[in-house]
């Protein structure tokens, strides 16, 4: 555990993890001081906080303060080309991000779960998993809470499923996990790598870039830049994979989920055991699997714990089922892979509404599924017109201005057995504060429907 008492540390990003480290440093001993360029308005939800705990903070940008500190915490919402980072970096000063200072205070293991889809689906089922087996899991990242509010609770044979994107990656330096999981890479966030993907990518593959021979690396085989890039990991490696057999890790074998050692095969559960449903969950399930069995855990207790895990909200989440036409929130689709895979879970009868923030979207990827399954798109929000234009001669597209006017037309057209998915590509911030806003305005939508 490093000494910081005395340290000035400044913290970019009054937002959760932002507070959260504030606070840890506060716990520490340290002197922290919260600078964010948001006006005063827009952060009263959380500077209220840092007002009850006397920490320092300045709003409405960044000054002369800042460069003042021994080193600095960044959020993952300052984009590293910012002149905040630019100029700390000129002044020789270190950055680091939120989920590395918190883990300098770690004294449990960190299972630390990477990805571009399906982080917050793996991590929340993961430590579901571990608390049934009776262990003590700490759900932590950007689900719950930050990792620098639970890290001083956490004891020594105790876990901390950790949710970990690429922005708190780009400014690591010693942060090691335990088990690291992959789960997969595709092209999301390029506007802040500068449209570079091999940037994104080699952000991700920092996960296990501290992990040495006595640390476990799951990751994804079936994916083949992950599979590509873990070759330059030093640690153990267990894939998991739906299509081969990799000789060892977690496999199928007809309808069954397999866990092959060097000299073992077990059984773990049968596909239809399984309580979340689709391709991409039966990889993060078998992700668990993987994180579950380096750490010794039982079959029967992980088939159970796999059985009846509820789900995420916002993710492929049914809100109701009527007249034989299920409405599926997936307002967490944000980015093509995972309406591909949101598309997948369904074999036809789809009315897609999709639309919002576009992100430089290539529809091409989805767009043979969409021929094969999709009866209609309804098209929402600031990217409308490109998804009309995109889809118009594949399959019946619709500009709608609203979720209600939208669903009471899906209603009035879908057929008993067919789906109404909002699974929409795209961010939320044209029209909604963010994706769970999204979701909440449609699931009212959907259940004011008589
Ligand atoms: P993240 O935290 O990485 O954004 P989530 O678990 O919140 O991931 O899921 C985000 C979206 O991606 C949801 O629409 C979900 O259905 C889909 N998804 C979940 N797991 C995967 C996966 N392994 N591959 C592709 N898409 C996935």
């Amino acid at each position: 555990m490093k000494d910081l008492r005395g340290k000035r540390i400044s913290i970019l990003g009054a937002v959760r993890s932002g507070v959260g480290a504030a606070r840890l440093a506060k716990k520490v001993g340290a002197i922290p001081f919260v600078s964010d360029v948001a006006p005063e308005e827009k952060l009263k939800d959380v500077l209220y906080i840092l007002k009850q705990e006397n920490i320092e903070y300045e709003t409405g940008g960044h000054t002369g303060k800042v460069y003042g500190a021994d080193f600095i915490v960044t959020s993952p919402g300052v984009p590293s080309d910012s002149t905040v980072l630019q100029l700390a970096k000129e002044k020789g000063i270190d950055v680091v991000s939120e989920i590395e200072f918190a883990s300098w205070f770690c004294k449990g293991k960190i299972i630390a779960i990477t990805g571009t889809n399906g982080k917050t689906t793996t991590t929340t089922l993961c430590a579901h998993v571990l608390n049934s087996a009776g262990k003590t899991c700490y759900l932590a990242g950007n689900i719950g809470k930050a990792f620098s509010d639970i890290v001083m609770d956490v004891k020594e044979n105790e876990f901390v499923a950790l949710e970990v994107s690429s922005f708190q990656l780009d400014f690591i330096k010693n942060f090691k996990p335990d088990i690291s999981v992959l789960l997969n890479i595709t092209p999301d966030h390029l506007n802040r790598y500068n449209n570079d993907f091999n940037l994104y990518i080699k952000s991700k593959m920092r996960i296990f870039e501290n992990q040495t021979t006595n640390e476990h690396l799951i990751y994804n085989f079936d994916d083949e830049i992950v599979k590509r890039i873990v070759a330059e990991s030093k640690t153990a490696l267990i894939p998991f994979s739906i299509k081969e057999n990799p000789g060892t890790g977690v496999v199928l074998d007809k309808k069954k989920i397999v866990f092959l050692s060097e000299d073992t095969a077990e059984e773990v559960c049968d596909l239809g055991e399984l309580s979340l449903k689709g391709e991409h969950n039966l990889m993060n399930s078998m992700a668990v699997i993987g994180i579950a069995k380096t750490l010794g855990i039982e079959n029967k207790i992980i088939k159970k714990a796999l059985g009846n895990f509820e789900g995420v909200e916002h993710r492929l989440e049914l809100v109701r089922e009527l007249n034989g036409v299920k409405f599926i929130n997936d307002s967490k689709a944000t980015n093509i892979d995972s309406v591909w895979y949101a598309l997948r879970s369904f074999e036809s009868g789809i009315y897609l509404i999709l639309g919002g923030q576009d992100k430089g979207n290539d529809y091409n990827r989805i767009k043979n599924l969409v021929k094969e399954r999709v009866k209609k798109i309804y098209a929402i929000g600031s990217s409308a017109e490109k998804i009309y234009g995109f889809f118009k001669e594949i399959v019946p597209v619709e500009i709608v201005n609203n979720f209600d006017e939208c669903v009471s037309k899906a209603r009035n057209e879908a057929s008993p057995g067919s789906v109404v998915l909002l699974s929409p590509a795209c961010a939320s911030f044209d029209m909604f504060r963010n994706y769970e806003e999204r979701g909440k305005f449609f699931k009212e939508a959907v259940n004011k429907l008589k």
